[in-house]
Parts: structure tokens; sequence; C-alpha cells
């Protein structure tokens, strides 16, 4: 019989992160302070994160984090995700590839975001520290952050994005259940975001914005620190586990991917599974294809500019050197809400720049496509923003197939879609629609952007 899940035990959850920063041969540029300009040191993002986060933030030099107990602990719960070989969907496409997939969905929140959720909570905790704020904008993060608070005695506070506050209740409501205070966001509990509901009372919010609220938040209340879900050093960091694991149970396979994709928002499923295989790449050229797949309508990595940039909308947080769209950059409202960030993060912004990652952009309606087909083909209904990753190794197999080859690809089902299931309505009824985004429209943010690099 064929192996269709290959499966870890609990003593083969990693004992340590991967730090792809002590392995690069080209350091990602230094954050700079957004007044002075000049290069950050890990103390001057005291008053936002917890320091542990801030020294893991600013690290190139250790490959290895060790991962504290208490962490690998909670990680016991659903870690080691199963490795999935995806028969249904090799038949499906009649190809000759061999396709993988790393199954996040599984986690208790339904994606791979908890992998960093509960660190960051625990260093908090660690800390002394009472309060923690954060943003949301599918709710995904907010989920996951709203377990991992209550695990570690934390009160937290979401500010999530106005429209998804009204349009996606359920994902407030598990918020709620955990224990979390979750606020739309432009709120006027901030300075933040009373000057962007003065300008404009209609606002329905963005990421950047909810992303300003929380940082005014957490610098103004004694005891409270940020945390954020994505495009942040520590937070790739931390995803590291989904790799690592996928490296062994690749080696249990027998095969070692020609191929490694994911979906990208701000990076950090991407930068989870792929930095282990990267790390072969860098350091023995072993020949693989590392592919960020991106929705058509947020194309940082294929369209955006190498620059640095904020990381919000105010303008609040460091800047940093990444591929941008302008922080003042609105995307379209497409369901793949994890996926509508203007920047990308800084290690995988300079991995992109030397050319050791390539991107794809996805539109949404082949997005929708590929998603049903995966859920005929292997009985798992994917997030909007998973379906992105998907749609490219779908893709990528029937090239495999048109040159007659065998390819062995590996992606990350980063979440599955069960809540998303409006979305899903909209597509089958023939509601949804593809957002074109002109090359004006591009230039007309990035002009803004005072030009460092
Ligand atoms: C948040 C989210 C993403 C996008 O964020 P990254 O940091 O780029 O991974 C992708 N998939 C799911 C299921 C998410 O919840």
């Amino acid at each position: 019989m064929k192996t269709k899940k290959i499966l870890l035990e609990e003593k083969d959850i990693p004992s340590a992160w991967y730090n792809i920063a002590a392995d690069m041969k080209n350091k990602p540029l230094p954050f700079l302070h957004p007044g002075t300009k000049q290069p950050l040191k890990p103390e001057d993002l005291y008053p936002i994160f917890a320091k542990e986060l801030c020294h893991q933030e600013m690290n190139d030099t250790d490959a290895w984090i060790e991962i504290p107990d208490e962490i690998r602990e909670m990680y016991r719960i659903w870690r080691p995700t199963p490795l999935v070989r995806a028969y249904g969907l090799e038949k499906a496409l009649d190809t000759p590839a061999h396709i993988y997939f790393k199954n996040e969905s599984v986690s208790p929140v339904g994606s791979h975001k908890l992998n960093s959720a509960l660190a960051q909570a625990y260093f908090c905790k660690k800390e002394g520290i009472t309060n923690i704020t954060t943003e949301t904008g599918a709710g995904q993060w907010g989920a996951a952050l709203s377990y991992a608070a209550k695990v570690f005695g934390l009160d937290l506070a979401v500010y999530m994005v106005k429209i998804s506050y009204e349009q996606k209740p359920y994902r407030r409501s598990i918020m709620q259940t955990f224990g979390a205070q979750v606020i739309a966001s432009p709120s006027m509990s901030t300075k933040a975001g009373r000057k962007i509901l003065t300008e404009n009372p209609m606002y329905q919010g963005s990421l950047g914005t909810a992303i300003s609220e929380a940082v005014e938040l957490a610098m103004e209340t004694p005891n409270c620190k940020y945390t954020l879900g994505s495009v942040l050093n520590h937070v790739m960091l931390h995803q590291t586990v989904i790799g690592l694991e996928a490296e062994k149970q690749m080696e249990i396979a027998g095969e070692y991917p020609d191929i490694v994709i994911g979906c990208f928002g701000g990076g950090s499923n991407f930068s989870g599974l792929s930095f282990p295989f990267l790390r072969h790449k860098i350091n023995e050229g072993k020949d693989i294809r590392v592919i960020a797949a991106e929705p058509a309508s947020c194309p940082k990595l294929t369209r955006g500019e190498f620059q640095y940039d904020f990381g919000d909308e105010t303008g609040y947080t460091p800047l940093i050197p990444m591929f941008t769209l302008g922080h003042t950059f609105a995307p379209a409202h497409i369901h793949a809400g994890g996926l509508r960030y203007h920047g990308a993060g800084a290690l995988v912004s300079q991995l992109r720049k030397d050319d050791m990652v390539e991107a794809v952009d996805i539109k949404q309606l082949d997005t929708f496509k590929a998603a049903v087909l995966f859920a005929q083909a292997e009985g798992i209904i994917p997030a909007p923003e998973s379906s992105h990753a998907i749609a490219a190794a779908i893709h990528e197999a029937n090239v495999a197939k048109e040159e007659g080859r065998q390819k062995t690809i590996l992606f990350n089902l980063s979440g599955h879609g069960l809540i998303d299931m409006t979305a899903y309505d909209q597509y089958i009824s023939g509601d949804l629609q593809n957002y074109e985004l002109s090359d004006a429209e591009i230039a007309g943010n990035l002009d803004k952007l005072e030009k460092i690099v």
C-alpha cells in the first residue's frame, strides 16, 4: 500500500528554530529609526516588543535558537503536523509530478499562525508583561493570539479591520470565545484612529491602520506590548518548525523537493516551510526552486519596489527594507484577507533581491478554481490564502506534464477555509471577480515613498 500521510512523533518536534539570517551571504539591510533614519539596535524596539523578541529580530549570527520547553509543550497539542502526498490531486491533473503538502490546517485555530502566537505570548509572559495588543485582518492571527494569550495568562486587545469585523462575525466570536477584547478599526480609542475617522468617517479600515492603533496602545499603556503575526524576522523564525518537520518527513518519503511553494502575505508560512530547505541551497548549493505565490491584486514581490518603507499606514513602525507597494497602498477586497499586506518581510525581500526565491502573482478566480479542484481531490477545503499556493503547485505540476518529467513539488497548506464559506458561496454563484491593477496605480503609491536605497 502506498503511504498517504507521513507522520512524526511528538519527540520529533524541533528543539530549535532555524535562523536563516545567520547563513545568508547578503544580510538584510538594518531597520531604520522612523525619525532619525539611523540603523536600529534591539534596545530601540524594547518599547514595542518583548525584549527577547527584539533580540531574535536582529540576530544574524546564531543559526539555531532553542525553543523553550513551555512552547514545545504547547506545540504537542497538534504538532508535528502531517505531510501528505496528494495522490488525489496528482490523479486529477494526470501529472507525473509527485505533489506533497504540509498540513498546517490541523492546528486548533485552523492555520499556521499559532506557531508564532504561542512563542510571542510566552516571551511576553516571561518578561512580566500583563497586556498585549495586535491587529488582525482576516482574523486568523487574532484567533491564534487570543488562544495563546489565554494559555499564558495575558490580556489581549485586538484591533480588527472594520470591514472584516462586520463581514466576518464568526472570526470575532472565536477571539471573544478565547477571552480577547476585539475593537473595530479605525476606532476612536487611539489618536491614529481618530485622525483617520475625522478625515474619512466611512473608512472601512486596513491592516496598516489597525497596526498603527495597536502599536499606539502598546506604547501608551504600561506593561503592555505589541505583537505582529507576520512580516518580522522573529515571526519567520518561529514558523520554521514547519519546514524542519517537512525536511524529516520528505526524507522518510525518500524524496527531496525540486520545488517548494508557499502563499505570500507578509511571508511567515512561506518562510516557515522554505527557509529550512533554502539552507541547503545557501550552504550546499542544492538545486531547488522556491516560489512565493501572491495575489495579483497585491503584488509586492512581482510588481513592487525594493525600498525602505513603514510597516503601518501612519508611520509609527521602524523603516523596513522590503519589496513594497507603498504603505498607503489600499488593496482590493479579495477574499484572501491574509494576503492583503503592502510589503514583504525583510528576509524574504533580501532573498528575492538575490534571486534565491521566485515569485508569481495569481488572480482571484484562478485561486478559487484551484481550491475547488483541491477540495474535491483531497477532501480538505483550503483557506483562500492557501489556495494561492495550490494554484502555483498545480501550474508547476502541469508544466511537469508538458515536459514529461517527474518533479517533486512541496507546498504549504497554511490553513483550512471552513470559516470562509461566504467566499466559496460567491465563487460558486459566479459573483467573484478578478481585480486588475494598473502600473500607474502602483507607481502612484511608490512615488510617495522617500527613496532611501
Ligand atoms: C495569515 C495567513 C496567511 C498569510 O500570512 P503569511 O505571513 O504570509 O503566511 C496565509 N495563510 C493563512 C491560512 C493565514 O492565516
